[in-house]
């Protein structure tokens, strides 16, 4: 393909996305196909004359549009918000276009220095001191295994540098809770920790945050028995309900204990743009490895994770490996992101932050997630006003977690009521929530937060699932 080509397919891609964009609401919610149905639609081998733009154009509306579920569609409820703001998908079009290699600073002076620069506002406009210096990585999973890698180096004394976690003579302990995310369970297993040392710290039955008391007791009776506890992770808005650790109250022990803190923050990090939420990770400073997810609520396009820590030195000592090949005579001046993590190579993400903040800016992106906090609220409030309604866990963001209990319907039958429910507006393509487990009974998580969601369109949420649950269950 030539530039000219190249201009013209890429004039009508993006009429056709920006078409796509506007008539969303148009279409079901969820993906209406069975497994394996878009795999069948394509042919068994590539091409093998080459198709032109325009038919290639016409074969991604048939072929894969009915196989994408619309997480950016206004009655969009599941997982989390996943805006991909258009602002920021400019800047990932314009990352895709300069084909920048981001193997050391000398392959791509700009794409280093601009991230440094991106990472550093994003730092600034959630309230963290210059204490903090920043990376962004493809996902969160990614920047917690790297900050318990970072964890097990500094507990074991750099045991990388002999005999590795087979040479250690000591268990190294890993502490998080029941609603930490799975990646966080993953990374700790991938790191080496072993699952006979992965401890799961006690929460408060109400609010399902971390116990600190018991954490201390944990930290103790692993000291005691010659074990190392080496790592904690905090959930900053977790998961499944938007639980927040006691950071501060954590921090203390972690501080007496020279334990590592990372602070999972990868959906609750965009309220931290908001002041009045910053109370919710109060304590932070004192952690020593922070990520979040401008890609979840925010809404800058995936893969857009932030990650910061403290020990800058600490942390390319542990990831370094300067090969000759990859050495260069300004070295000393400059910043090496292959340092700062696991892959070489790395795509130029931070013109989608640096799009995202430029074009939207940030006032709007913080009105946002204001009105989201304000849908919320209403709709927590006219849930738990509701006969026979509950609102399960107390509402801090923007996440909802309801469940509707009538009269003489209990265990396995109220379980088999909620899923019946939920699974009629799911598969009826007008809505799209995630069911999902509290206290081994099945509850609906309603996260309110996509971009085109008004207010209006919440309202239509209530009154449909009202409808719903009037139905008989099949
Ligand atoms: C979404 C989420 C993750 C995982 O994020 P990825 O970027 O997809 O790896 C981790 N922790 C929490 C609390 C999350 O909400």
């Amino acid at each position: 393909m030539t530039p000219e080509e190249f201009r013209h397919a890429g004039h009508e891609l993006i009429d056709w996305i920006a078409d796509y964009r506007s008539n969303l609401e148009q279409r079901p919610v969820r993906a209406q196909v069975e497994p394996g149905d878009i795999r069948r639609s394509f042919p068994d081998s590539a091409p093998a004359t080459p198709l032109a733009p325009d038919q290639l154009l016409r074969e991604l509306e048939q072929r894969v549009l009915p196989g994408i579920t619309l997480v950016q569609h206004p009655m969009h409820y599941g997982w989390f918000p996943s805006n991909a703001a258009l602002a920021s998908v400019l800047g990932d079009i314009a990352s895709s276009g300069l084909g920048a290699l981001g193997i050391s600073w000398e392959s791509c002076p700009a794409l280093t220095e601009v991230e440094e620069v991106v990472c550093d506002w994003m730092r600034q406009l959630t309230g963290l001191s210059e204490n903090w210096e920043g990376c962004i990585q493809d996902t969160a999973s990614t920047s917690c295994l790297t900050s318990m890698l970072l964890a097990r180096e500094r507990a074991s004394d750099y045991a990388q540098n002999h005999g590795g976690l087979q040479g250690a003579g000591k268990p190294l302990v890993v502490y998080t809770t029941a609603e930490a995310h799975s990646s966080v369970i993953k990374a700790a297993l991938l790191a080496g920790f072993g699952s006979d040392n992965l401890r799961m710290v006690a929460m408060d039955p109400e609010t399902h945050s971390m116990r600190a008391e018991s954490l201390a007791e944990l930290v103790a009776k692993d000291i005691a028995s010659g074990n190392i506890p080496a790592v904690v992770v905090a959930s900053v808005g977790s998961t499944g309900v938007t639980a927040f650790d006691p950071v501060a109250e954590i921090a203390e022990i972690t501080v007496k204990h020279d334990i590592w803190l990372h602070v999972d923050a990868a959906m609750a990090g965009s309220a931290m743009l908001l002041p009045e939420c910053r109370h919710l990770w109060q304590g932070v400073e004192a952690a020593d490895s922070i990520s979040w997810n401008p890609h979840k609520w925010m809404g800058t396009i995936l893969d857009c994770s932030l990650m910061y820590v403290r020990d800058v030195q600490h942390l390319v000592r542990v990831m370094s490996t300067n090969p000759s090949y990859l050495r260069s005579s300004v070295d000393d001046e400059v910043r090496q992101y292959r340092d700062w993590g696991i892959p070489l190579g790395r795509r130029f993400r931070a013109l989608k932050l640096w799009y995202h903040l430029g074009i939207d800016g940030i006032e709007s992106i913080r009105s946002r997630l204001r009105r989201d906090l304000e849908n919320a609220g209403w709709f927590a409030d006219t849930v738990a006003s509701t006969e026979d309604w509950k609102v399960l866990v107390p509402v801090k963001l923007q996440t909802v977690c309801i469940r509707h209990e009538p009269p003489g319907i209990e265990g396995e039958a109220l379980d088999r009521h909620t899923l019946a429910w939920v699974s009629a507006i799911n598969q009826s393509g007008a809505a799209f929530m995630s069911p999902s487990m509290l206290n081994g009974r099945w509850m609906v998580r309603v996260s309110i937060g996509v971009e085109a969601t008004t207010r209006e369109h919440v309202e239509k949420l209530w009154t449909l699932i009202q409808q719903t649950v009037k139905k008989p269950i099949p």
